[in-house]
């Protein structure tokens, strides 16, 4: 990608109603735009780094052995009335609709309800589970605060697996190997060693539910960390009976600010019991399914990322979510750097090498140098006179103070 076609700018600004740092450093650099609060557009910047995130989760769900599927936003208010969760008494962040046609549609706030209700067509026979699928949905939820950027949207991208399992024991079983894939997933996301398996409120098929937080002073949640056992617990669980039950010595444990960026629930038979989602086993006895859920905050991702990552002077994207593994500079109006930095681009692109190019005229070495922080692409590469004479460019990681002189024949392994 040429810098000086790609559509949005970066800004020195962002709105002034904008007070997290996650959404204003991501407005900045071109990332997303604001629409209104709590609702944001993923620009082609925003947009590669989403589905980046979006892979390496979809990449965990499919080795778990989910399969995936889309649901649509718009959800039918007889299935969650026999729930008992249509109700704004119950559920007080509803978006509702009417229809033209007549009756009420919600936009979905989660998916259990339709999703068990589907699965009444397909589930019969103990020989059809266990199951899981999952999805990458739009979540809709009326919510009171947004003040935490892309990290509390009105509107957001979740990733939401199920599963319907036989038994406690069958759902058990899946239920850790889903927590394996989730520190998989965070290691991945560049943010395990700041990210912590904690425990928060249960319901009555388990004792607790398992939060993923993320150590952010931008976290809304507190939490309490045993660092040499590597979890956590929720302040909302917090009690010393519960620290007895899970053999957790008081003393050791660290109270930090943190961001919710999964979670993870036992559901048991709460919907397959109400929506009728039972399967016959060997005996020919009628048993409600086991059901477990499983959500990552994909969008609520970006923003943890750019709070935990980052410096004074902009982004620092882990590798594997960057838009673009390499940033070309162009500097100076010299035309033979311009001509090498376009042909560097054109080689490494050649070999599949995600490179965005700053060619643009007109502008001073420092100014793409504080575009190229802001934007925290993971590699720098400076192309200028003086690097010419030099024999080759200047190659650096954005977290490095001083870059060094790499020949063009080099780039590509020296970078990949
Ligand atoms: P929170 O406690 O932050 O309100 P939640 O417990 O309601 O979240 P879940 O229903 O468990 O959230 O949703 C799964 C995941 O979706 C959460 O762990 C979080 O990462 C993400 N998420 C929840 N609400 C939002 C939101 N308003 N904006 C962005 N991401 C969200
Ligand atoms: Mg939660």
């Amino acid at each position: 990608m040429l810098q000086s076609n790609l559509f949005t700018k970066t800004k020195k600004e962002a709105p002034s109603d904008e007070v997290s740092k996650n959404a204003e450093l991501l407005i900045r650099g071109g990332y997303i735009h604001k629409e209104m609060a709590g609702v944001y557009s993923f620009l082609p910047l925003g947009l590669r780094v989403l589905n980046n995130i979006t892979q390496v989760v979809r990449e965990e769900m499919n080795a778990v052995g989910g399969q995936e599927l889309h649901m649509p936003a718009l959800q039918d208010k007889n299935v969650w009335e026999k729930t008992d969760r249509w109700d704004d008494a119950k559920v007080d962040n509803w978006f509702k609709t009417n229809l033209k046609a007549g009756g009420e549609v919600g936009l979905g706030i989660t998916h259990e309800e339709p999703l068990t209700q589907l699965m009444t067509e397909y589930i019969s026979s103990y020989k059809d589970l266990p199951f899981s699928v999952y999805q990458f949905q739009n979540k809709f939820r009326n919510e009171m605060r947004a003040k935490s950027g892309i990290m509390r949207g009105r509107e957001f991208l979740m990733k939401d697996l199920y599963s319907f399992s036989k038994d406690k024991a069958e759902h058990d079983a899946f239920y850790d190997v889903v927590k394996g894939a989730y520190k998989k997933i965070y290691t991945r996301l560049g943010i395990g060693h700041l990210t912590y398996m904690t425990f928060a409120s249960g319901g009555i098929f388990a004792p607790f539910s398992h939060e993923y937080q993320t150590v952010s002073p931008a976290g809304e949640d507190t939490i309490y960390i045993d660092e040499e056992k590597g979890i956590a617990i929720n302040k909302e669980v917090y009690t010393d009976e519960v620290l007895a039950e899970l053999g957790i010595d008081k003393t050791k444990l660290k109270e930090e600010r943190a961001i919710e960026v999964g979670n993870i629930f036992t559901l048991g038979t709460r919907f397959s019991e109400p929506l009728e989602l039972a399967y016959t086993n060997a005996e020919g006895e009628k048993i409600p399914v086991f059901m477990g859920s499983y959500g990552i905050g994909v969008s609520r991702l970006v923003g943890a990322i750019v709070e935990t990552l980052s410096d004074d002077k902009g982004i620092i994207w882990p590798d594997a979510i960057a838009p673009f593994r390499a940033h070309i500079l162009a500097l100076g109006d010299n035309a033979e750097a311009h001509t090498k930095a376009v042909e560097l681009h054109d080689m490494l692109a050649g070999q599949g090498i995600d490179v965005l190019c700053d060619n643009r005229l007109g502008l001073s070495a420092g100014e793409k140098f504080a575009d190229a922080d802001l934007l925290g692409i993971p590699y720098r590469i400076v192309v200028s006179e003086r690097s010419l004479k030099e024999g080759g460019y200047e190659v650096k990681r954005r977290t490095e103070e001083k870059g060094k002189i790499v020949k063009a024949e080099e780039i590509t392994s020296f970078i990949k």
